[in-house]
């Protein structure tokens, strides 16, 4: 059995599971062929803890979270390249019922961390349309992901593991390597893993120019406004699309971003860059992790869905304590439970 671990795709998922297994002792190989395109690429890189209407914490988060801040930082002193920075999420209410709802959620036990001040605050209302003001949530912030995948790679390529070549099926069939794929949405298409149960959604965004706005903070109201390492340029979206007929981006969804950015702006913007990424996302939420039940060698770290960028460390560290040091996988995320069920 060769020694080197193949991990096909350097998103999000790949570059973890590499580095996760790197501070294990154990040698890998990465293949990648198109990470500039990848759903890491096209991703705001926003951390999140509490989302959806109810306002309730993400699932896991607490021990998530912390591992993301420890992995994220370690990378950054490796690399030598800051790409991942704490900011404050205000959420802009629609309603009284909501600030009622988010007051009430704010003082529950187990939340205080996440909600530091618990009144409603107002946003210069000459730049944001905030009639009932916001909520500041804590504990979030932004990975500049393009930034990440392109210094990583470097970091790959100065080890020499880095192999900017296709990996096929084929090849991971006769492969005497245990080779895991974290190639994103196309394990939905093709090969060991298809039939695990997918729901794919595209993604549109655009990069606008905004003068004068807010660095310090994201904006979450009809989209989300988040700032990237370029002055005045702000990240705005993403759309869900769970029916799409063309990977590229649309005008259809432009036009619906720049809408959303219409009902919360007072401030001019214009667009610079629009683009579109396809997430891999579970039906049921949940990370497919783990070795097929058949091919024993093969492997999968997926399925990340909306949320690769707080998911994905603490679960390749997760995965690589399984695969170096058998423990246990969380029966909810092991693909075994799962393509043995359907
Ligand atoms: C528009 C948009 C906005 C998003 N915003 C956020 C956000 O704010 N926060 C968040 O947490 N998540 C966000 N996400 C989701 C997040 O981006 C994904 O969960 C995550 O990036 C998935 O990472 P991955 O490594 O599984 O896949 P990918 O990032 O797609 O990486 C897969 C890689 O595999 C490579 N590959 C594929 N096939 C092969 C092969 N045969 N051989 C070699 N290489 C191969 C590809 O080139 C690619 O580089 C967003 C996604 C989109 C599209």
């Amino acid at each position: 059995m060769a020694s080197d671990i193949i991990i096909v795709g350097q998103g999000i998922c790949g570059s973890l599971l590499s580095w996760s297994l790197l501070q294990k002792g154990i040698s890998v190989k990465v293949y990648d062929i198109d990470a500039d395109h990848s759903a890491t690429a096209a991703a705001s890189g926003i951390i999140n803890p509490i989302t959806g209407k109810r306002f309730v914490k993400s699932w896991m988060v607490d021990e998530l979270f912390p591992a993301a801040d420890k992995t994220y930082s370690e990378i950054s002193q490796a690399i030598g390249v800051h790409f991942y920075e704490k900011l404050p999420i205000y959420k802009l209410l629609e309603s009284v019922k909501e600030q009622n709802d988010l007051s009430a959620r704010a003082t529950e036990t187990g939340y205080e961390q996440y909600f530091t001040n618990t009144d409603v605050q107002y946003l210069d209302k000459g730049k944001v349309k905030n009639e009932f003001g916001s909520f500041v949530i804590n504990g979030g912030g932004k990975m500049d992901t393009q930034l990440f995948i392109n210094s990583y790679r470097t970091f790959l390529k100065n080890k020499g593991i880095l192999i900017e070549e296709p990996f096929t099926y084929e090849q991971a069939l006769v492969s005497k390597s245990k080779v895991i794929f974290c190639n994103g949405y196309k394990a939905a298409q093709t090969g060991f893993f298809r039939d695990l149960t997918w729901q794919i959604v595209k993604g549109e965004y655009l990069l606008v120019r905004i003068k004068d706005f807010y660095a310090d903070r994201i904006i979450s109201g009809d989209t989300t406004i988040s700032p990237t390492s370029e002055k005045d340029i702000y990240y705005a979206g993403a759309t869900y699309q769970w029916h799409y007929e063309t990977e590229a981006p649309t005008e259809q969804y432009k036009n619906e971003i720049i809408e959303s950015l219409n009902k919360m702006l007072h401030v001019p913007f214009e667009v610079v860059y629009h683009g579109a990424g396809i997430r891999p996302s579970a039906k049921y939420r949940r990370p497919f992790i783990g070795f097929h039940p058949e091919y024993k060698h093969v492997g999968i770290f997926n399925g990340m869905g909306t949320k690769g960028i707080s998911l994905s460390p603490y679960f390749a560290e997760h995965f690589a304590e399984h695969i170096v040091n058998g423990k246990e996988l969380l029966p909810e995320v092991d693909v075994k439970n799962i393509l043995i069920k359907s």
